[in-house]
């Protein structure tokens, strides 16, 4: 047999469950593939930052495959309906006679995968599909009832139940088929509609390699103080691994197993700031199997469907002041201007950025998210609608509706002495520790040199008006 592995958001060759399937079962060889969907990859808004991200990986992934006799060839397939008949033709040029492929959960990926396997089933190829994106299948992890869970906490408390029962397992590199006459294609410098970023590359190196020394240092040097320094913006307290989770340079697996390691084999008990560290990758997971549960969040659609009665403002000119960073209010702006700027946002300011938009702008949720996963190299479809629908309270386990941050107290709460805001606000630089968190207070004569907007609303009056939208629709 001479499997067609079609990897996706899988770019790595470690712990890789349809490659290491596909190895096993070659005994003429394997082959890898990967399409490029420009046309579909801009109407799933995938940001230019995490394309380019996905070509560095290709070139390290080509590498490592090549180094297993196993070539990799890149097809184009505009949208996901020309993949059937590219992957098609491509295992036939190869000589392929199975494919194999890790899972993904969001609508249209899935109806690609079904129409894929059809096809292929039909001509006589087998087909292969993998649980690989998350440690347990959605649908696996159910209340008694035999439902999707809704809310985070008893997810979590059963997901770690189950990880006591079955354990973790992380697969080595694949064995190395026999060398084929295939030849691996050239990786292209860049994707037809996706212009330059101008995100700086060696923030986010590509390669499974640097995946695993981001985990490692990451381990080693800070996870420990996780949960006490996490909400800081100005501390390097993350991980920063959402980008490589999501591309697949590296597995949940890895992440829990390395962090578990650390803790005494303990998952929910032991040190505090890998407790919680655990917590959040499983955070991750629980927005895939919602993905699943609730196909509508895949479909601009709220969890919470009585929410869809809420009539959210049309302000074209909040919103652009939102997108760049010009609203007024300082930790709002460093926070947008932070993720133009590196392609990735703190997890406390997307919290604090996400409220901003849908409550004190009281503009609508989805032109956010969108606007997100424009620019997020880790632009992840469950992550980000889970986080964008709990800002919004219209989500799973979502923040209360009458539980609205106040921008400027988070300011002074989680930047007390300014050093995030200066350094992406730089205009705002020579204010004191006090005002950097509300300049529209310092006096007249200094603000006139500011160059820095008053802010585009009253907090106090905007939340009064959500507070009165949310309860009409009770
Ligand atoms: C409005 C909003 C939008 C978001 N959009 C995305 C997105 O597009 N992609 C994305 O990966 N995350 C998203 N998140 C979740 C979170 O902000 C990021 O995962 C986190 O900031 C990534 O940084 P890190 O890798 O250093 O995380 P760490 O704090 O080191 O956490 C480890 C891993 O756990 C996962 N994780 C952590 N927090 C969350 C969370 N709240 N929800 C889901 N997974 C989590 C991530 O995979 C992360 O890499 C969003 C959150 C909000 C509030």
């Amino acid at each position: 047999m001479r499997p067609l592995v079609w990897f996706r958001r899988d770019l790595r060759t470690r712990d890789n469950t349809a490659l290491a399937a596909a190895a096993r079962q070659a005994d003429d060889g394997v082959v890898g593939v990967f399409l490029i969907s420009p046309g579909q990859w801009r109407e799933h808004d995938e940001a230019a930052s995490k394309v380019e991200f996905w070509l560095r990986h290709l070139r390290e992934l080509k590498t490592a495959l090549e180094d297993r006799n196993i070539p990799l060839i890149i097809g184009t397939a505009k949208r996901f309906t020309d993949v059937p008949k590219t992957l098609l033709r491509i295992a036939r040029e190869t000589n392929c006679n199975a494919l194999s492929f890790n899972r993904e959960y969001e609508v249209n990926e899935r109806r690609r995968d079904e129409a894929v396997t059809g096809l292929f089933e039909r001509e006589g190829l087998s087909v292969s599909s993998h649980t690989d994106h998350v440690i347990f299948e959605p649908g696996d992890v159910l209340t008694g009832e035999g439902k999707y869970y809704g809310v985070y906490t008893p997810f979590k408390k059963k997901y770690c139940s189950m990880i006591g029962e079955r354990g973790i397992d992380v697969t080595p590199r694949p064995r190395r088929p026999k060398p084929i006459e295939v030849a691996s294609s050239e990786i292209p410098e860049r994707v037809p509609g996706f212009p330059d970023s101008g995100v700086d590359p060696d923030l986010w190196p590509g390669g499974e390699d640097h995946a695993r020394n981001r985990l490692d240092a990451f381990i080693e040097n800070r996870i420990r103080a996780y949960r006490d320094e996490r909400d800081f913006p100005a501390i390097n307290a993350t991980s920063t691994l959402s980008p490589y989770l999501n591309a697949g340079a590296i597995s949940p697996r890895q992440c829990l197993r390395a962090a578990m390691s650390a803790n005494d084999e303990k998952i929910d008990s032991g040190e505090k700031g890998i407790v919680h560290w655990i917590s959040e990758v499983i955070w991750r997971e629980f927005y895939q199997h919602i993905l699943v549960g609730y196909p509508r969040v895949s479909m601009h659609r709220p969890f919470r469907l009585e929410t869809n009665r809420i009539e959210w403002e049309e302000n074209d000119e909040h919103f652009e002041a939102w997108c760049e960073g010009q609203t007024g209010y300082p930790l709002v702006d460093a926070a947008m201007r932070q993720m133009k700027e590196i392609g990735w946002m703190h997890n406390r300011l997307r919290m604090v950025a996400a409220m901003f938009l849908t409550k004190d702008l009281f503009l609508d949720w989805r032109r956010g998210e969108r606007f997100f996963m424009r620019h997020l190299v880790d632009g992840d479809l469950g992550s980000n609608n889970g986080g964008w629908q709990w800002s919004a309270s219209t989500g799973t386990d979502a923040a209360p509706y009458f539980r609205i941050f106040n921008p400027t107290s988070q300011s002074r709460k989680f930047d007390a002495d300014g050093a995030f805001i200066r350094k992406y606000v730089p205009e705002l630089d020579g204010l004191d520790g006090k005002s950097i968190h509300d300049p529209s207070e310092v006096p007249e004569l200094l603000k006139q040199d500011l160059d820095y907007p008053a802010p585009i609303v009253d907090h106090r009056a905007a939340r009064d008006r959500v507070m009165k939208a949310f309860r009409a629709i009770k």
